[in-house]
């Protein structure tokens, strides 16, 4: 997956387990699978009962757990986090597990997603005498948590998830047990696991194959597990909603061996190859996909069309890291060297490259440009999803319009930007049916916001909701 290199990033992956007796080393292996989420900082909280510990740092998770920091860890259940820097910037404040120790009891946070009213909700604590440590929007649950007088913690949970409006999968550790909260349209992916008597929840259900551990479900919208000793027992703290599980998960950003909602990526994507198929023709020799993200889908397109599936791209994997950062610049120039033709099989070819979208262009432009450097004599792009017009607001890395080709431009202005010989992208409604979750709740419970447009959740909201006195009055 090109993640680092396109500016189409995932802020985060979660991953927690409790009663198991070695949390630190199945929360370590548990990152490895979800390291494609996030490359800009790692960290593990574990307990033993009595208190918290956390080992994080900047980079990936082999960097982090180093030098024997595992060893460091011992308790019987954990909390880890990965991180890709958006909301709130990079720093090694903000790498979570965010960890808060305090005399009535310590807590531990790890989140993925973007909670929309954040600064509204800080703004008001700010105003009511807290001081926050960090530019987090996570950071606001901790304060909300510790404000509450309710007598016990899964009401203060429950009180405080009610204020928070926009996409939120949280895990929290304390001493006594592990909450695991969705947002109540279930944006982000969430799963829920057993690896021996051991609870497990994890963001993509590739880091219970990698431990061993069954997935039992999914968390549901609007959702609070609580999870301890006794077992693991489900509430709820909000009316769910319809479900608007983000598409771009399922076209892009989850691994292709994860499934959600009992829907394997790998196959969603090939369907989503097959359904262009139907949607458009091309007359070609070859067809190829942009590793790694875009590969199911452009076997998808060969099988539908009986144009054959060629590796006409590799990835280099052992590109340093000085290449993972999110900026413009690097990203630019990492691209050639995360990418090469192969040449033998693109030349003198008609080829088809699929990918699964196209953010700024300028990565595709490359690509294209490097197929034709290697003798290829046409190269169509087609696109896996329909054209990014708008920003994500939900924890994604396109945070303005501005950013997006296909928002300023005509997709014949896009194709002579990129070089192509042409470009297509799947409707809307092609990409749902592809992807085939159930009829029966809004979009088949997609948010296609960046897509269309029309967007899940208030995005601004300005105004204070009724329930928002309880804690912030
Ligand atoms: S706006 Fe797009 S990227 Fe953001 S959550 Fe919705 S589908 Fe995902």
């Amino acid at each position: 997956m090109l993640t680092e290199l396109r500016g189409l990033n995932e802020e985060c992956g979660v991953f927690g387990i409790w009663g198991h007796s070695n949390p630190a080393a199945m929360s370590y292996y548990g990152l490895h699978a979800l390291q494609h989420r996030g490359q800009e900082g790692a960290g593990i909280v574990v307990t033993d009962g009595k208190s918290l510990r956390a080992v994080k740092g900047e980079g990936l998770v082999n960097d982090v757990f180093n030098n024997g920091k595992l060893e460091q860890l011992e308790g019987h259940s954990a909390i880890a986090h990965v991180r890709y820097a958006t909301a709130g910037g990079s720093g090694i404040e903000n790498v979570q597990p965010l960890l808060f120790n305090s005399t009535t009891g310590s807590l531990a946070i790890a989140h993925n997603g973007n909670i929309v009213n954040a600064t509204r909700l800080k703004r008001n604590l700010e105003q009511q005498g807290s001081i926050f440590q960090t530019t987090s929007d996570t950071e606001v649950l901790a304060h909300l948590l510790k404000k509450s007088r309710l007598p016990s913690f899964e009401e203060r949970a429950k009180q405080s998830l009610r204020l928070l409006e926009g996409a939120f999968a949280f895990i929290i550790l304390t001493e006594d047990g592990m909450l695991v909260a969705q947002d109540p349209q279930g944006m982000r992916p969430l799963s829920l696991g057993m690896l021996d008597n051991a609870w497990v929840v994890a963001s993509e259900t590739s880091a219970f194959d990698l431990i061993g551990a069954e997935l039992v479900r999914s968390i549901e919208p609007g959702e609070l597990l609580i999870i301890n000793d006794n077992g693991c027992r489900s509430e709820r703290y909000m009316e769910k909603r319809d479900r608007a599980i983000c598409t771009m998960e399922y076209v892009y950003f989850s691994r292709p061996d994860s499934d959600i909602d009992g829907i394997n990526i790998h196959s969603a994507r090939k369907r989503l190859g097959k359904q262009l198929a139907k949607e458009i023709f091309i007359a070609a020799d070859v067809v190829t996909g942009v590793p790694d993200s875009s590969i199911s889908a452009a076997i998808g397109f060969s099988e539908a069309t009986g144009i054959p599936y060629e590796l006409g791209l590799i990835k280099n994997r052992y590109v340093g890291r000085t290449f993972i950062q999110p900026s413009q610049d690097l990203r630019e120039r990492g691209v050639k060297m995360k990418l090469s033709p192969v040449r033998q099989v693109v030349k003198g070819k008609r080829v088809v490259m699929v990918d699964d979208s196209i953010v700024r262009g300028t990565t595709s432009k490359r690509i294209v440009n490097m197929l034709k450097e290697a003798g290829a004599t046409e190269v169509h792009v087609v696109i896996s999803s329909p054209p990014l017009k708008n920003p994500c607001f939900y924890g994604i890395d396109i945070s303005s319009d501005s950013e997006l080709i296909a928002a300023n431009n005509t997709i014949e202005e896009m194709r002579v930007l990129i070089g192509a010989d042409s470009l297509s992208f799947l409707s809307v409604e092609g990409m749902v049916k592809a992807i085939g979750r159930p009829e029966g709740e809004k979009n088949c419970g997609h948010c296609l916001a960046c897509f269309t447009g029309e967007y899940p959740t208030d995005i601004f909201p300005d105004t204070k909701l009724p329930h928002e006195k309880e804690l912030v009055r």
